[in-house]
């Protein structure tokens, strides 16, 4: 079968191998791979700057982001039957003594030595076919086809949004404002979910407000901030933001958006800093008003099959709201062959998948 691979640690070497395909046995279903969204993770493991090969490998086929249909099934298999749609959690429990991998939290590891497909040890979804165990994959409707390849990004947001409220249960809130850093495709499904949440979404961005980023937010009612504008500016615009949802993984633009963080406020990073960027703040102004404001700022990664469960609930909620806007996020679509496109940029640029058949 083919599939597409990197060696970890070398740049550009993406390529495209042979592979013998998996077999199934007992517990174990085939999956026979339909597309592959490719992200900024797929982009810094093909640049040599992250990755891990599965042990005693060198290669490490890519891909984290997929739908396919069950093609086979081991003896074991319940609960699924041939042609099901599904998709497949990326992080797999470590495996010591870690009370949150042990209870069907891996996102949540306790000690680091988790694996991810794709990723960090593990081979991912980049490939004619896998193999996988039930607990891994989530049955996705037939009528969310086209879209659910969004489903892992949808997760990890889902999550991020799911804990901001969870937090919030520590008092009485009635959130009506969230500012979301970024719109990229990690920006935009939190922009939606929190639209659909009927918020006021004010979404802050370094590129042009043009193509399906400026019909998302004309059609969804958002607020667009090109991220030349200043903090102080945005407050004195639109007033303090009850929620912020960090989506860049740019360090400067997280820490000094929080002075518009409302009292009571919660602010979740989302993305995964790349390189090194120091930041110069007022540390005890900063502190003095989260103490005084009673603020809350934490992280996010990952996300165990709950939030992709939820994630599905919440597609749905966003196609009969808005009928085809999440299709209209992926922007580029690729054959296998010309997969090396899905390293480049491009312009309007939101989300580039891979089609296997
Ligand atoms: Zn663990």
């Amino acid at each position: 079968m083919k599939c597409i691979a990197v060696t970890p640690g070398i740049k550009g070497s993406a390529r495209l191998i042979e592979a013998e395909k998996p077999r199934v046995d007992k517990d174990r279903l085939l999956v026979r791979v339909r597309r592959v969204g490719i992200d900024g993770t797929d982009i810094d493991i093909n640049q040599g700057l992250y990755g891990k090969a599965p042990e005693g490998k060198r290669e490490l086929i890519l891909g984290h982001e997929s739908i396919g249909g069950i093609e086979e099934m081991g003896e074991e298999v319940k609960n699924f039957k041939l042609g099901d749609l599904v998709v497949a959690t990326v992080r797999r429990p470590c495996e010591e003594d870690c009370l949150n991998c042990h209870h069907g939290e891996s996102d949540m590891c306790l000690t680091g030595h988790f694996k991810e497909r794709g990723i960090n040890g593990l081979d991912g979804y980049l490939s004619e076919y896998y193999t996988e165990v039930s607990e891994f994959l989530v049955k996705v409707p037939d009528d969310l086809e086209e879209v659910a390849v969004l489903l892992e990004p949808f997760s990890i947001v889902e999550k991020g949004i799911f804990q901001t409220f969870k937090i919030q249960e520590r008092m009485l809130w009635e959130p009506k404002k969230v500012l979301v850093l970024g719109a990229g495709s990690i920006g935009l499904l939190a922009a939606l979910i929190c639209r659909l949440k009927g918020l006021a979404v004010f979404l802050l961005a370094r590129k042009e407000l043009e193509g399906v980023r400026a019909e998302i937010v004309t059609r969804t009612g958002m607020t667009y901030l090109r991220d030349d504008i200043s903090f102080e500016r945005i407050r004195s615009m639109h007033g303090e933001m009850d929620i912020i949802l960090e989506g860049t993984g740019f360090s400067p633009l997280a820490f000094h958006s929080l002075p518009v963080l409302h009292a009571n406020g919660s602010m979740c990073l989302l993305g995964i800093p790349v390189g090194s960027h120091t930041v110069t703040i007022n540390g005890s102004q900063l502190f003095s008003k989260m103490v005084l404001g009673n603020q809350v700022l934490f992280g996010s990664v990952n996300a165990n099959r709950k939030y992709f469960e939820m994630g599905l609930e919440e597609m749905r909620k966003i196609e009969n709201q808005y009928p085809g806007l999440l299709a209209k996020l992926i922007t580029q679509r690729l054959a296998m062959a010309d997969f090396k496109k899905a390293f480049e940029p491009y312009p309007g640029h939101i989300k580039t998948v891979v089609e296997m058949e």
